[in-house]
């Protein structure tokens, strides 16, 4: 959610006198905007104060805001710590089963751990030794090959590790995968929105999983038809009579704010303060349209909020037979922080009432990022398994091996699905959403393409395609590429896309020339064996898709060991 590349100062990096001036204004309203939130954390967590130095803000996101701290040990030296602030909206069982997912698998393989978690109210903060780390965008361009082999490697050890817990992790995208670059650290953060399976070893995990059904149909619409206008700024409500009157209202605005909050979550992710569109689809440059169909050809994605009611009204009655074992005391503390609302029942005790556990979930906003989801998820397919955080990890090797990110751009989940279509076929994606019992229409069809060939053009390895040839600035390419549906077509969607970033890049600089100086180690001979993987990865069918075990194993990592 939150990126903290795109917090970093950025001092004047490309040497323009005109944008170091606005850079410098903008930095030193971050800093005091900054200053004042670390105030307002030590004020929401005093505990804090007597543990931490905090130095900095490194992210921020909708559910949560990442802060620097150092920690005094008795050594005397002093330890980097990452404090998460989590919204104080956060649904308890939610907040707990991200802490049960640090905890238990975390610490090992890749893994980010858990120090120590703070609790006042209803504001958590969960304490992790720090990772520094790069910013995706940032080096894209300049990994060899060799590197980009090291990170799948240990992105593969990390998803192995947790789904050996049952973890899905539903979230893996490059900001959720610190990597530091210099020492070969890597960690997978953010079990936000994890799930578990139907086996899975995370307690917790079987509680948010449960809801997560109501989640498959309601995310984004549903929840959007309520329709309150809320603005997402300041989420913190400090002193607890007004936060349980405005608790649900302050929820509501989140599902609605996700709306608007969504696209500016997904471009900023770890651009650094540039704006530049780096990814091969753009919203617009896109029309091929589709549909998803389950029950009846007509039905969408969105269905009657009372659907919804219904699913979750049941909900409440199952968790609260079960609640009393399953929820450990950390939840119960988190629980705690909604013990005011009037018709609670188990203030001042260590149980959490009925009420308290059927507050609805904010399931809306948290979908995870559409371009990073497997056409299961994409088509609400209700059996998603561990193979959903393989195919985010493909997108991901897609960028690495394309040089694009985000590859896919998409802010709904049927613009994503058309585009993964462009890629993979859409006889072939129609052909895997009716394996896994969706029924899929797509208005035209498109062939699916090689994927050596389309990433090698991306990249401007192949001997055709002008690399960074201009178009106007600002200038929206690849619009009608879809409309042809011959090879070229894709092909011309592609090198437009080549075209704008050259543009595009120049453009956010405002005239001032950016070198971009690509590693072309290892690049000219990529093996074959690295295409099979990635069409391995990006299999359309779940149940077909390679695990992170069996990655692992692959050719492509001949000679690589853990
Ligand atoms: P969110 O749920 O808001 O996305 P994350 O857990 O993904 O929260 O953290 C947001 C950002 O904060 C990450 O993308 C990363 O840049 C930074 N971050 C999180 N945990 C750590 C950590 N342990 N060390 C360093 N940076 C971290
Ligand atoms: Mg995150
Ligand atoms: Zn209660």
């Amino acid at each position: 959610m939150a990126e903290a590349g795109a917090l970093s100062p950025l001092p004047g990096r490309d040497g323009c006198p005109a944008d170091d001036a606005v850079k410098r204004y903008e930095q030193n309203v971050k800093l005091s905007g900054i200053k004042r939130d670390i105030e307002e954390l030590c004020e929401a967590v005093p505990q804090l104060v007597s543990v931490f130095k905090i130095k900095d803000k490194i992210g921020e996101g909708t559910f949560s805001s990442v802060y620097l701290a150092t920690a005094q040990l008795q050594a005397g030296h002093e330890e980097k710590i990452a404090l998460k602030h989590l919204i104080p909206t956060s649904h308890p069982v939610r907040i707990a089963a991200e802490l049960q997912c640090l905890t238990v698998a975390g610490g090992q393989d890749n893994v980010m751990g858990v120090k120590y978690c703070f609790r006042n109210d209803d504001h958590v903060v969960i304490a992790m030794p720090y990772l520094e780390h790069e910013s995706f965008l940032d080096i894209l361009n300049s990994l060899s090959f060799q590197e980009v082999r090291e990170y799948m490697f240990n992105l593969f050890i990390a998803l192995k590790r947790i789904h050996q817990f049952g973890i899905v992790h539903r979230d893996v995208k490059p900001s959720n995968f610190l990597y530091n670059r210099r020492l070969k650290k890597y960690a997978l953060v953010d079990f936000g929105l994890a799930q578990g399976t139907h086996d899975t070893k995370i307690e917790l995990l079987k509680f948010v999983q449960a809801e997560a059904r109501q989640d498959g149909c309601s995310r984004n619409k549903c929840h959007g038809v309520i329709g309150h206008k809320g603005s997402l700024s300041r989420p913190a409500p400090k002193n607890l009579d007004q936060q349980c009157t405005t608790r649900t209202s302050v929820k509501r605005s989140y599902t609605n704010a996700q709306i608007h909050a969504k696209p500016g979550r997904d471009g900023k992710e770890g651009s650094v303060g540039l704006s530049v569109q780096r990814s091969v689809f753009g919203e617009r440059n896109f029309n091929i349209h589709s549909s998803i169909s389950h029950e009846s050809p007509a039905e969408k994605c969105i269905k009657p909020s009372k659907t919804v009611d219904v699913i979750s009204r049941k909900l409440a009655v199952k968790k609260t037979a079960v609640s009393a074992k399953a929820l450990n005391s950390v939840t119960r503390k988190a629980t705690s922080s909604c013990l005011t609302v009037l018709t609670c029942d188990c203030f001042g005790t260590d149980r959490v009432c009925s009420i308290c556990l059927s507050r609805r979930q904010q399931v809306a906003p948290r979908a995870g990022t559409p371009g990073f989801r497997a056409p299961e998820v994409l088509t609400k397919c209700p059996d998603q398994t561990t193979a959903i955080d393989m195919w985010s990890a493909g997108v991901i090797f897609l960028s690495l091996l394309s040089g694009r990110y985000p590859f896919y751009k998409a802010s709904d989940d049927l613009t994503a699905l058309a585009q993964i279509m462009t890629i993979r076929g859409s006889r072939e994606t129609i052909q895997a959403a009716k394996a896994f019992g969706k029924s899929v229409l797509c208005s035209k069809e498109v062939p699916a393409q090689d994927l050596r060939k389309l990433c090698e053009r991306l990249r401007g390895l192949d001997s055709w395609t002008p690399r960074l040839a201009v178009d106007p600035p600002g200038h929206t390419s690849g619009g009608p590429a879809s409309e042809n549906t011959d090879p070229q077509a894709s092909l011309g969607q592609a090198s437009a896309a080549q075209r704008s970033e050259g543009s595009l890049s120049g453009g956010a600089n405002a005239g001032c020339p950016r070198v971009i100086t690509a590693n072309t180690e290892g690049w000219d001979t990529v093996p074959d064996v690295t295409y099979d993987l990635l069409d391995r990865l990006l299999d359309l069918n779940p149940a077909s898709r390679i695990t992170a075990e069996a990655a692992l194993l692959h050719p492509f990592f001949r000679d690589m060991s853990s």
